[in-house]
């Protein structure tokens, strides 16, 4: 019997509350995402949103977090700094899958974990058109468990457009590459490691156009869920002691 996947579904909940996003999502973004997550029956599914006590996140629930999924936006930078490095801290030490979605890369724990320190127009930023454009999500890795099911590529009719270069880390493997009706191209799937965690940047889902009810967006992210859940036993020990049982050194002067 497989074990069952606790996945929370993190949404700002800000333009999703007012025309036009509503009327796209009139229930939230989180609970469209959810809701093609809910047709999985060993995923456990909630949604919080940043205006939930503690934004969310508290101790309690994100630490009974398989995979976090995160959708924000406007209210980035409004995230407390030690909320985001819980986000981290779980991501780093526990283990737990973080998917970061669309504008999610200007959020705060995915800025974090890439190191990337916010500096506009440089590191940390692309070229961005939200008028609407067709985009193909090219699949560049057909073996890896996040593209079952999907075929040469996935269309979206209209998305904003994210263009190369992304300033971002090189991924540890690129498993998607957009094209833009309009020429742009962009890395829009990608997997890292950080520390015990894996974190999947997903970057379809601007918040005009439908795009979290599509089949084969759903299907990508019931995949990635899998795929993120934690699978490691935790072997990381930072007080094993140096060989015959000598304390290893103390960093606390380093800190
Ligand atoms: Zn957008």
């Amino acid at each position: 019997m497989q074990q069952t996947i606790r996945v929370t579904v993190w949404c700002e909940h800000n333009q999703d509350r007012y025309e036009p996003v509503s009327l796209v999502y009139p229930h939230g973004m989180h609970e469209a995402i959810a809701e093609g997550l809910r047709q999985v029956s060993d995923f456990q599914v909630r949604t919080v949103t940043q205006h939930d006590p503690e934004c969310g996140l508290d101790n309690e629930l994100i630490s009974s977090t398989d995979v976090l999924i995160w959708w924000s936006h406007l209210d980035n930078n409004d995230l407390p700094d030690d909320l985001a490095d819980r986000v981290c801290s779980h991501v780093l030490n526990r283990g737990m899958g973080l998917l970061v979605l669309h504008s999610a890369m200007f959020s705060k724990p995915w800025q974090k974990l890439m190191g990337i320190y916010p500096q506009p127009p440089g590191w940390g930023s692309f070229r961005t058109m939200p008028q609407g454009e067709r985009q193909r999500l090219w699949v560049i890795t057909p073996g890896h468990p996040i593209v079952q099911g999907i075929d040469a590529c996935i269309e979206i009719p209209r998305d904003e457009m994210y263009g190369e270069p992304l300033l971002i880390p090189e991924p540890d493997k690129t498993l998607f590459i957009s094209w833009f009706e309009g020429g742009d191209v962009c890395r829009s799937g990608c997997i890292f490691e950080r520390g015990n965690g894996k974190i999947f940047l997903f970057t379809p889902g601007h918040e005009t156009f439908p795009i979290y009810y599509q089949k084969e967006i759903r299907q990508v992210l019931k995949n990635a869920v899998r795929w993120l859940a934690p699978s490691g036993t935790g072997a990381f020990q930072p007080d094993v002691p140096y060989r015959d049982g000598t304390p290893k050194e103390n960093l606390q002067h380093r800190l």
